[in-house]
C-alpha cells in the first residue's frame, strides 16, 4: 500500500478561464461543490494524515468561500496549503495578501506559453496572461512554493524553453504535462501534438530548468522519449489521492487504468516499470511512433532515479 502524501479536493468545476485543451468537458463547468462539502472532504483528508491540501478544480480561486477553506485548512494543522490556479486572481493585490493571511502557503499556476496573444486565444480570455503573470509575480513575493504545470499543446511546444525562461526566477519547479485527451480538447484534436515531436523540445526545457537550478519533470509522456532525461520522466508513484465530486481517486491506480502498453512495449527495456502510453492518445494518434528501448531489463523504477 502506497502512503499518500498529498489530497488534492476538488471544489468544483467554475471556472474564469475557458481553455480549449481544457479536460473539462462543457457538462461539468457549472458544478460546484457547497461550502459544507468542501469542508467536509477537509475534514476526512485530515484523517489521512497527508502533508499537503491541495485545492483544484475548476478555479478554486474564483469561489466566495476560498478564504475560509484555506484558513480551516490551516487551523487543522495540514503543513502544506496550496491551490491549483490559473493565477489570475492573484493578480489583485488584496486577494493575494488575504489567501496569504490565511495561511496559503504556496500554489501551482498554469503557464502554457509566453506569447499574450496565443496564451489568451488558447485560454478563451483576453488579458488573462497578463493576469496570470502578475499574480504569479505577486505570490513570489511574499515567499510562497511556486510550481507551474504547462500543458503541452501543438500550437506552445516549440515555446517551451521560452516559457522556461520566462518563469524560472519564480518557481521551484515545472511539471511539463502531455494533455489527457478529455474535455474540451477532443473536440479540439488539433491542439494534440505528436509525441514525437515535442521530444526535444522538453529536452531543452529541463535544461533550462536544471542551469537554473530548478526541477523539471514530465507527466503522460513515456520514458522512450526522453533518452538521456530519464530521471525527469514520471515513472514513481504520486502518491496523491483526489477527492472529486462523488468519488475519490488514487492518481496511481488511475494512470494505471488510462494507459496501455503497445505492441513495441514488448521488446524495450522499461516494460515492467513503464507506465504506458495514454490510451486516449493511442486511439487519436495511433502507436507507431512508439520504439522499445533496448538493453537490460529495468525492474524498478528507483534504478531509474539512482
Ligand atoms: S514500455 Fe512502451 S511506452 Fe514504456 S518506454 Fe517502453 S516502449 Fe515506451
Amino acid at each position: 500500500m502506497v502512503e499518500i502524501i498529498k489530497i488534492e479536493i476538488v471544489t468544483g468545476f467554475s471556472c474564469n478561464n475557458n481553455c480549449l485543451f481544457c479536460s473539462v468537458g462543457d457538462k461539468l463547468r457549472s458544478f460546484d461543490k457547497t461550502t459544507k462539502e468542501v469542508l467536509d472532504d477537509i475534514d476526512r483528508a485530515v484523517l489521512e494524515k497527508p502533508e499537503e491540501i491541495n485545492f483544484t478544480g475548476g478555479e478554486p480561486t474564483i469561489r466566495r468561500d476560498i478564504l475560509e477553506l484555506v484558513s480551516y485548512t490551516k487551523n487543522k494543522g495540514i503543513r502544506e496549503i496550496r491551490v491549483t490556479t490559473n493565477g489570475r486572481m492573484f493578480s489583485y493585490d488584496k486577494f493575494t495578501e488575504m489567501m496569504v493571511n490565511s495561511g496559503l502557503t504556496g500554489a501551482i499556476f498554469s503557464v502554457h506559453c509566453p506569447d499574450a496573444k496565443l496564451h489568451d486565444s488558447l485560454s478563451g480570455v483576453g488579458g488573462s496572461f497578463e493576469q496570470t503573470m502578475k499574480g504569479l509575480k505577486n505570490l513570489h513575493s511574499y515567499d510562497k512554493t511556486i510550481d507551474i504545470n504547462t500543458v503541452i499543446t501543438s500550437k506552445t511546444y516549440k515555446f517551451l524553453p521560452e516559457t522556461m525562461e520566462m518563469i524560472k526566477d519564480y518557481i521551484r519547479s515545472v511539471c511539463l504535462i502531455f494533455p489527457t485527451i478529455d474535455g474540451h480538447i477532443k473536440e479540439n484534436k488539433f491542439l494534440i501534438p505528436r509525441m514525437k515531436d515535442v521530444e526535444k523540445y522538453i529536452h531543452k526545457a529541463i535544461d533550462i530548468l536544471k542551469d537554473a537550478g530548478k526541477q523539471g519533470w514530465t507527466l503522460n509522456y513515456p520514458v522512450c522519449f526522453m533518452k538521456g532525461y530519464e530521471e525527469f520522466s514520471s515513472m514513481t508513484e504520486l502518491q496523491t489521492k483526489m477527492f472529486w465530486p462523488h468519488m475519490d481517486t488514487n492518481l496511481d491506480e488511475k494512470r494505471k487504468g488510462d494507459n496501455i502498453l503497445v505492441n513495441a512495449c514488448k521488446d524495450c527495456r522499461y516494460r515492467l516499470v513503464c507506465i504506458g502510453v495514454m490510451k486516449g492518445y493511442v486511439d487519436v494518434m495511433g502507436d507507431k511512433e512508439i520504439k522499445p528501448v533496448k538493453g537490460e531489463i529495468v525492474k524498478d523504477p528507483r534504478e531509474v532515479y539512482g
